[in-house]
């Protein structure tokens, strides 16, 4: 008999859904990139479900909208239990910026450096911001990236929202916001912009996904960006570290164990009997759409499987 035991180390019993409704609207003539928003804004989610896994249903709509002066907001329609469960984002299509729209966000190819600044705000080190730079194609290049741009407004969506119950109760009049007990970093004090709006200033650490962009750019949740937003909208089962969840799936005849393809730095092992120790699975995954997929043998009693760091 065949059977596939797997060890899964994030749970994937809940998890937040963010579901996605594009309005539509069209993208500035100037835009490059060949994506469209929908795919932008679709892989800025995906890496929001990662990084939020309380049980809770949000349904974003977002479209394409004439800004000019900004590249993009938010606004909460509708909030229940101090979280929003409905929220509409607007990106600008004034052709006011140059945009850059991805056709695959789900990799970051066109980016040759990855950073993460770990900074201590009070509550121990964390990962301040996680950004990627170095453009190495024209189109990426001293444009904004509208993947990040979707990122940073599921930010707001997801917590750093000024009309949420928890902003006035996790804020001080000293421009702070403070992350308290029980999330983990608790203590770590956020600095603010400055008209103390809900964005993380870079006087306190460059790169945040919540304080902005800059051209040329990607930004990812950051590790104080998850918790502001946990912070404020009392999520509680956070996945900080950006740890990919395995799934399970099937192709033809064969089992697959799939993770999204923000994580080529992942590499999956398995084990028969824990106390002989883990070893690589040797098929590099292959790249299907926005997971990375690799097929696995399940016969035998019973095997393991883990994902782990490179
Ligand atoms: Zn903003």
């Amino acid at each position: 008999m065949k059977t596939l035991l797997l060890l899964l180390l994030a749970s994937t019993a809940h998890a937040i859904t963010i579901e996605r409704v594009f309005l539509g609207g069209e993208p500035p003539a100037s835009a490059v990139g060949g994506g469209s928003l929908e795919t932008c804004f679709n892989a800025a989610a995906d890496i929001w479900e990662e990084a939020i896994k309380d049980d809770w249903h949000v349904r974003i709509s977002y479209r394409w909208e004439n800004l000019a002066v900004q590249w993009g907001s938010e606004f909460t329609a509708s909030k229940t239990n101090g979280r929003a469960d409905e929220a509409v984002i607007f990106i600008d299509n004034s052709g006011t910026l140059n945009l850059y729209l991805d056709p695959n966000p789900w990799d970051a190819l066109e980016f040759d450096s990855y950073t993460e600044t770990v900074i201590d705000a009070g509550g121990g080190p964390l990962i301040g911001a996680r950004y990627f730079y170095g453009p190495n194609t024209a189109d990426a290049s001293n444009r904004f990236d509208v993947f990040s741009m979707c990122v940073h407004e599921i930010g707001h969506a997801l917590g750093m929202d000024g009309t949420l119950p928890g902003w006035d109760t996790s804020t001080s009049n000293d421009g702070y916001l403070h992350i308290r007990e029980p999330l983990p970093f608790a203590g770590t004090d956020v600095l603010l912009f400055p008209d103390h709006s809900p964005h993380v200033s870079s006087f306190q650490v460059y790169g945040s996904s919540i304080s902005g962009l800059q051209v040329g750019q990607r930004r990812w949740p950051s590790e104080l960006d998850i918790l502001c937003c946990a912070q404020v909208a009392q999520w509680r089962s956070l996945n900080l570290e950006l740890r990919p969840t395995l799934h399970v799936g099937h192709q033809g005849g064969s089992v697959t164990l799939d993770w999204p393809a923000f994580f080529p730095s992942y590499r999956l092992q398995t084990c028969e009997d824990l106390r002989s120790g883990w070893q690589d699975v040797e098929s590099e995954p292959v790249r299907d759409g926005k997971r990375l997929v690799v097929s696995v043998d399940c016969v035998g009693a019973r095997k393991l499987y883990r994902l782990e760091k490179r």
